[in-house]
């Protein structure tokens, strides 16, 4: 492997507030250290298109407080091709990268995984996704804040579920991981969280039913994790509808709410950190690993190991919630 003289950095798949806050990072961190940095726009498909700029200090100034990511993002299905990937080696040859930040969730490291063994190209991904579902590392970026907008939204359904003594469920999204409705329900006080994680094993409305819920309370908030395990928010209404018609029940989906805004404390800090090691990690010579943070200090995780495996579900938090909801 010949020196690194030039990174290129991109953001990939579905947004999360604290990526600009990353970008900024890798982007001062790298000209600190005497690197050249690359803009890459869209994601891979900018790899594609060669659309990709010189970014100095100065192109990252006043952007660590705005949520969504100036690099922009897409979904690129020509890199999943081999063909696609030689095109994008071919245009990062021409614009003189040596080694690549990919910031995104599991299938964009899924992608720099496959790039970086095809070409030979070193790679450092960082742990983009509101899901935190990335094993390795305590959180990913865009999930605290999430976290806390999902709070903000939950403490207004609450005044008017109360009102009207309802049940409501809210949707959160979390498609393979239930970290954002069962910290979202233990932080809002809900009732409970239905997660993919123990979707199969039991049944969680039964479970709710057969626990009392409700019990002395005039109403309940339930948070389900948008997923095809769990069926989702509509799902859990319409059997109450029809197996419990005794109770009044709404839902709320909060979508796309969910991913934007501007970054918390925890998520600004966690890119910056994150963002700085990933430079740290290219002149140590490492390669093809994702940086992540556990019990605060900074960790190289394999691609492998960040993708494959699943991130568990502590049962303490299941717990807890459980206890507190009574
Ligand atoms: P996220 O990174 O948020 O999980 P996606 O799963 O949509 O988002 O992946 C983002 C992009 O990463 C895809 O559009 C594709 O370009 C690339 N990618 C995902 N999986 C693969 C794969 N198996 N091989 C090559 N590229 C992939």
């Amino acid at each position: 492997m010949g020196t690194i003289k030039c990174i290129g950095i991109l953001t990939s798949g579905g947004d999360a507030p604290g990526m600009n806050a990353a970008i900024r990072a890798v982007t001062r961190s790298a000209i600190y250290n005497g690197l050249q940095v690359k803009g890459i726009y869209r994601g891979y498909k900018g790899l594609l298109t060669g659309e990709i700029k010189e970014f100095k200090s100065q192109n990252v100034s006043n952007i660590i407080q705005l949520g969504g990511t100036i690099l922009k993002t897409a979904r690129c299905k020509e890199f999943t091709t081999p063909e696609g990937r030689q095109i994008a080696y071919d245009n990062m040859k021409k614009e003189g990268i040596d080694a690549l930040v990919i910031i995104g969730g599991d299938g964009s490291l899924t992608g720099a995984r496959i790039f970086a063994q095809e070409f030979d190209v070193p790679c450092i991904g960082l742990p983009g996704t509101i899901d935190n579902d990335l094993f390795g590392t305590d959180t990913t970026i865009g999930y605290d804040t999430a976290l806390n907008t999902i709070l903000d939204a939950v403490d207004k359904i609450r005044d008017t579920a109360t009102s009207h003594e309802r049940l409501f469920f809210v949707e959160v999204m979390g498609r393979d991981a239930g970290f954002l409705a069962l910290n979202g329900a233990i932080a809002a006080g809900a009732e409970a969280a239905i997660i993919p994680e123990i979707s199969t094993e039991v049944d969680q409305l039964e479970e709710l039913i057969k626990n009392g819920f409700r019990k002395s309370k005039n109403s309940s908030i339930v948070l389900v994790a948008e997923s095809p395990i769990t069926g989702g928010a509509m799902h859990y209404a319409e059997r109450v509808k029809n197996e419990y018609p005794g109770y009044d029940v709404r839902v709320t989906i909060l979508g796309h709410l969910q991913r934007g805004g501007s970054p918390t404390a925890h998520d600004r800090i966690l890119a910056s950190r994150l963002g700085a090691a990933a430079i740290d990690a290219i002149m140590e010579g490492q390669r093809n690993v994702m940086i992540g943070i556990d019990h605060d200090e900074i960790v190289y995780v394999p691609f492998t190991k960040a993708i494959k495996n699943d991130k568990p579900i502590k049962k303490e938090l299941i717990n807890v919630l459980r206890e507190l909801s009574i």
